[in-house]
């Protein structure tokens, strides 16, 4: 094995031991600074086939970042929910409709008036979603009446899918 081979291995190495510490420490502030976290239930391995999509989706760490996000939903009692991303970025978080765009256009616009950037438009669609869940799973809590035992600890620090 060549030196330079080692140092670069070293070199990857390092900076995978960086990415892992990065994606704990931000996993750890956005749980302690929300209630509730909604994300995008991604298929990793789907998209790391997509060439286009993977450099991007490797480099951000996003199934390590994750996997931070449930174990500190657990530690600190807050509420993780994945839900689909069918349509999170085509649909107006305004008005519902589906306005179709490329990855590569940024803003969202649609015929009701609504403008917003791509990622925020998406961003309150998640949100909605989530929120939806949790209602639903609430409510459910609730006609049942059983407010305490499994249906509880499902809504507190767990995965609302799990
Ligand atoms: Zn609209």
């Amino acid at each position: 094995m060549s030196r330079i081979f080692l140092a670069k291995a070293y070199k990857k190495r390092a900076i995978s031991r960086q990415r892992k510490d990065h994606a704990m420490k931000l996993a750890r502030c956005v749980i302690t600074s929300n209630d509730v976290v909604v994300y995008e239930d991604l298929r990793i391995k789907n998209m790391v086939k997509n060439h286009c999509l993977a450099k991007s989706i490797n480099d951000a760490g996003w199934y390590q970042f994750r996997v931070w996000l449930e174990y500190f939903g657990r530690i600190f009692g807050r509420i993780t929910i994945p839900v689909s991303p069918a349509y999170t970025s085509q649909e107006c978080s305004g008005c519902g409709v589906i306005v179709k765009k490329s990855l590569s256009t940024r803003t969202h616009v649609c015929q009701c008036g609504c403008v917003l950037d791509r990622d925020h438009n998406a961003g309150i669609n998640i949100l909605n979603s989530g929120l939806g869940k949790a209602g639903q799973a609430l409510t459910s809590v609730l006609d049942t009446g059983n407010a305490s035992g499994e249906s509880t600890s499902i809504l507190v620090g767990a995965n609302l899918l799990g």
